[in-house]
């Protein structure tokens, strides 16, 4: 068994859709991002490469790349799934925490947990999203940004216990 951590940051801005986990979120600012932004996807993202050994989400999906202009990230952990297993790895559980002070996340974390569970192929009671705040403190407190962490457990396929 591997366990790899994601971690992500992006920067609040008017004139953007704020979207976590994929689900669309009413609030009138949205993430800052070369993709939708979706700082928990990116953390799962970066939390799967770092379990498989495979680097991580710059390296595989560079924000120079206009192929990535504004895609959903779901599409970009679709990706990342491919080549988990195609390393024969399989996805034991996720687990996550969003940090915002606003907005009030709770209503939704539901539905991102179903989204991430079927763009990786398990059951939703393996992937479990949390919501934090930094109570007003700092760039997460004063509302300049979301963040988000991200723990993953996974297997090998293999018969061997690696
Ligand atoms: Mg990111």
């Amino acid at each position: 068994m591997r366990i790899g951590i994601g971690y992500d940051v992006h920067r609040l801005i008017e004139g953007r859709k704020l979207v976590l986990g994929g689900v669309v979120i009413p609030f009138e600012k949205g993430l800052l991002g070369h993709s939708d932004a979706d700082v928990l996807v990116h953390a799962v993202c970066d939390a799967l490469l770092g379990a498989a050994g495979l680097g991580d989400i710059g390296m595989h999906f560079p924000d120079t790349d206009p192929e990535y202009k504004d895609i959903s990230s779901i599409k970009i952990l679709d990706k990342t799934y491919e080549l988990v297993n195609s390393k024969n790895f399989k996805i034991a559980n996720i687990d996550s925490t969003i940090f915002a002070d606003a907005p009030k996340l709770l209503s939704y974390k539901e539905a991102m947990e179903k989204n991430i569970a079927r763009s990786i192929e398990i059951e939703p009671e393996c992937v479990n999203v949390k919501a934090t705040t930094f109570e007003g403190l700092g760039m997460i407190g004063k509302g300049e940004g979301i963040g988000a962490m991200c723990i993953v457990l996974i297997q090998s396929r293999k018969k061997t216990n690696t």
